[in-house]
């Protein structure tokens, strides 16, 4: 059995997240996150062999990090290492596939930051610090719009004039790609339905939401647009507003985009509609216990979300399964129930005791006997993003 093993590395501003992946196992060799970097209480924290370790790194930078990550990796892949994995946010229109790291690509990476200015720079950070460290190991891109690039333009044209298109790139990209790819892909092995033969509604529901059509292998619509803001109701992001409460807000409260932005991505969603927390978890107990807020975010969380899954499914010629995942989509049986409550018209029907089950990465049927299928399936990007790293260094040698 061939062993090659994939570095998957997702670099945030202030944090590394990593996993090493090898292309035969569901589970990490070492996985793990340094976090606060760039500040006194800068820790490396890893998972090797059912332990938990912290080494502290007081003011390390992504590069400190690195270096550290470095022995851990060697030693966790016996000095086996085939290249590395980026997670980057957005890939523009240019992208379709994981893509080697050249100077052109991580050219198009740094434009596309204009339209995602919180995540593709500080990705870029960790793509030049892993370059410098590891010059001879083959490092690839790996894109959360590329899946959607097969959207249709009816799908991911806004109606504004055609020059914001044309011109200045103004489209819908979508965003999970990796994620949506990856449950879509399992739903098919666990059915025995061909990859190319089937149709799939995907909800994708941790602290950033979204929802997929996916039809034989590609994504036809998703619920993410220009921005990862768009779409469905998130844990601190308000998903689809009415275009004009941003002028509404600046003529009536005096805020500019700045703050507007800032109210709209870090204080909606579930913590904006609970005033509570945007953790759902804590919103469940909470409703548990008759708090009126958190249960209002729940009910507007799960009907925001039918909205969208039926809007999706103008895109299917038929359907073969709606999917959960992300930790909310993967946890919640309530938000499952609640949410196919508000979509009668599909037929759906639970069988409750399954949808109870699937809790805590256990995948599953959860519908009931003659009605349309529902899948949990737990998602793994940092498996997706080490299959594409290694499909494209498979392909960059031949
Ligand atoms: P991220 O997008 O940061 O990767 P996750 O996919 O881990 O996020 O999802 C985080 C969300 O999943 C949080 O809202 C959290 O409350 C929710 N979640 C995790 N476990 C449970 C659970 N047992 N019940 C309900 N929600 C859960």
């Amino acid at each position: 059995m061939s062993s090659r093993n994939i570095l998957v590395i997702n670099s945030g501003s202030s944090s590394i997240k990593f996993a090493l992946v090898n292309e035969h196992s569901e589970q990490f060799l070492v996985q793990g996150l340094a976090e606060r970097l760039g500040s006194e209480d800068a820790v490396l924290e890893w998972e090797l062999d059912g332990e938990k370790q912290v080494d502290k790194l007081p003011n390390a930078d992504h590069r400190e990090a690195f270096a550290h990550l470095l022995p851990l990796v060697k030693k966790a892949s016996d000095g086996r290492l085939t290249g590395i994995g980026h997670r980057v946010v957005h890939g523009g229109a240019h992208f379709t596939k994981a893509s080697a790291l050249t100077p052109e690509v991580i050219d198009v990476i740094e434009r596309a930051a204009v339209l995602a200015p919180l995540h593709n720079p500080p990705g870029l950070i960790g793509i030049e610090a892993a370059m410098d460290l590891y010059p001879d190991l083959p490092q690839i891109a790996v894109f959360d719009t590329a899946f959607h690039q097969t959207m249709p333009a009816h799908a991911y044209r806004y109606a504004v004039p055609e020059e914001l298109y044309s011109e200045h790139h103004v489209r819908r990209y979508g965003f999970h790609g990796t994620s949506h790819m990856y449950v879509s892909r399992k739903a098919a092995e666990m059915t025995g339905l061909p990859v190319d033969d089937s149709c799939w509604l995907t909800a994708h529901l941790g602290n950033g939401c979204s929802t997929t059509a996916v039809v034989n292998g590609e994504s036809l619509d998703t619920s993410m647009g220009l921005t990862p803001l768009e779409g469905v109701v998130m844990g601190t992001r308000s998903g689809d507003v009415d275009p004009s409460l941003h002028n509404h807000l600046a003529r009536t409260l005096g805020w500019d985009t700045q703050k507007i932005e800032t109210v709209l991505t870090k204080e909606s969603g579930l913590l904006g509609l609970s005033g509570l927390s945007n953790d759902m978890r804590t919103l469940i107990e909470a409703r548990e216990k008759g708090h009126e807020r958190a249960t209002l975010a729940i009910e507007v969380f799960c009907y925001r979300l039918a909205k969208s899954l039926a809007a999706m499914a103008c895109a299917l010629p038929r359907l073969d399964g709606l999917i959960f995942t992300g930790g909310i989509g993967e946890n919640a049986s309530l938000i499952r129930s609640k949410t196919l409550d508000y979509l009668r018209l599909f037929d759906f029907k639970l069988d409750e005791a399954a949808n109870q089950a699937c809790i805590r990465g256990k995948s599953g049927l959860i519908s009931a006997e003659n009605h349309p299928r529902v899948l949990v399936i737990p998602t793994n990007e940092e498996r997706q993003i080490a299959i594409e790293t290694l499909a494209s260094i498979d392909a960059n040698a031949k």
